[in-house]
């Protein structure tokens, strides 16, 4: 018998490619039906057949306070009532852009509407500024859909197992370099080779696109430090980061503490409050390059939108310490409970983390060691990953559905709705662990 998503699902894909407007969202992955979902409150989401799960997706990071925060509400509900969108500069703007700039090292910041608009904004200002056009990624790293950030970007197109995308002309894929995570020697290369040629390098402050993958300790002080050898500029990308790990972002946790920062920063998420709403900012010199007080082009009709940044503002003065200390809490108690239910059940992983944010890689291949980069990434057992995601999903606890995606939790995320995580795990640690040992050890187990 259909069941009502199985049926909106229907619907979709015939008027929407794949049914979904956002590649991951379609469960290609994990196969089944993906849920739609018709509320969020706390910790949960309840989907149109009438289940409610334990959202360990949180819209991919933005619902850093957990769904339909009263306060929130209220804000934006209260800014509704004044008008929606006005083509002019408003008042809430500058009070989310000042709350970004104490946050950051950043000096001066520019709102845009998507994480993608942020970094292809700061790749054209770095190109604009510099003069220069070569452009450096690392492989599993995700940027948001920009022509010159596709190659080998994680998340999505990892999901979907491609490499690159049709549709990025050549000329423009060869402005970019591709190098290896964690690969120090591999970024000294290729600076020592095209050093006079590069605008920028570009990185996730701490990788979540590929799974989570930190950065080894000093690689971005690293990062920052070569850039500035060669007059490229240093862009750290914390539209997943930024003001979810920590207060500060990742910058809070390395560069404040190191003494380094970063040329430009882009944000988005959690400073959206679950709106459209990201930015750019960085150096005073680099900004001054912006349109209209420089040269380099940059517009939108939508951006600082009073509605968006009344719930991004709302969001980050309510993000206080005790909410972070709650988020970091409950992300500690579950992976510390997924890693132990999947010991028990004797299913091979590997757990990572950077503070709240955590991810679990399955299979024999990665369990030895840590996982550094995009190819110990891809060595995971996605079929693991697969029956541990519908077991949760059984459960009622909604996992993303990829195994290289970050999981995020809220302040919402109570002990009722961690428990009813604990509880799902033991049966997806053994429904992994029966994948996993007929699919990589058969003479074994035999
Ligand atoms: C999500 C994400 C983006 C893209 O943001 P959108 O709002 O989806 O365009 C860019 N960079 C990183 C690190 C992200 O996680």
């Amino acid at each position: 018998m259909p069941t009502t998503s199985e049926q909106w699902f229907a619907r979709a894909r015939a008027v929407t490619p794949g049914g979904v407007n956002s590649p991951v969202r379609a469960f290609a992955a994990v196969g089944g039906t993906p849920r739609f979902m018709e509320s969020g409150a706390g910790a949960w989401l309840t989907d149109v057949d009438g289940r409610s799960y334990v959202d360990l997706v949180c819209s991919w990071g933005p619902m850093l306070l957990g769904h339909a925060h009263p306060e929130v509400l209220a804000e934006v509900g209260a800014a509704i009532a004044r008008g929606t969108s006005f083509g002019t500069p408003t008042t809430t703007e500058v009070e989310l852009a000042e709350e970004i700039v104490r946050r950051t090292p950043i000096d001066r910041v520019r709102l845009v509407s998507s994480g993608t608009e942020a970094t292809m904004s700061a790749i054209r200002l770095a190109r604009g500024f510099t003069g220069r056009d070569v452009v450096v990624k690392f492989a599993g790293c995700y940027h948001g859909h920009v022509d010159s950030l596709l190659a080998q970007a994680g998340s999505g197109l990892a999901t979907l197992g491609v490499s690159s995308t049709p549709g990025v002309p050549a000329s423009s894929a060869a402005q970019t370099i591709v190098l290896p995570y964690n690969d120090r020697a591999a970024v000294e290369a290729a600076f020592a080779e095209h050093g006079d040629a590069i605008a920028c390098l570009i990185t996730e402050a701490s990788p979540g696109n590929m799974g989570v993958v930190p950065p080894e300790p000093g690689f971005n002080a690293f990062l920052a430090e070569t850039c500035t050898r060669h007059g490229a500029l240093f862009i750290s990308d914390e539209v997943m980061t930024g003001f979810r790990v920590s207060a500060r972002g990742q910058w809070g946790v390395d560069g404040a503490v190191e003494g380094w920062v970063p040329d430009l920063m882009t944000f988005g998420k959690v400073m959206g409050g679950g709106f459209p709403a990201a930015a750019f900012g960085g150096r005073t010199d680099v900004m001054a390059m912006l349109s209209p007080e420089g040269p380099v082009y940059q517009a939108g009709t939508l951006s600082g939108n009073p509605i968006a940044t009344a719930a991004g503002l709302a969001t980050l003065r309510l993000a206080d310490d005790a909410v972070y200390a709650r988020v970091d809490e409950v992300a500690a108690t579950i992976s510390a409970a997924a890693a132990e239910a999947l010991t028990r059940a004797g299913a091979p992983y590997r757990l990572q983390s950077n503070g709240n944010m955590f991810s679990i890689f399955f299979g024999d291949a990665v369990a030895g060691s840590a996982v550094r980069d995009y190819v110990g990434a891809q060595a995971q057992d996605s079929e693991a990953f697969k029956a541990f995601f519908h077991a949760m999903l059984d459960a009622g606890v909604y996992l993303p559905p990829s195994a290289f995606e970050s999981w995020f939790v809220s302040a919402a995320h109570d002990d009722r709705a961690v428990q009813q995580v604990l509880d799902a795990l033991p049966v997806a640690a053994a429904a992994a662990a029966a994948v996993s040992t007929s699919t990589t050890s058969g003479e074994d187990t035999a």
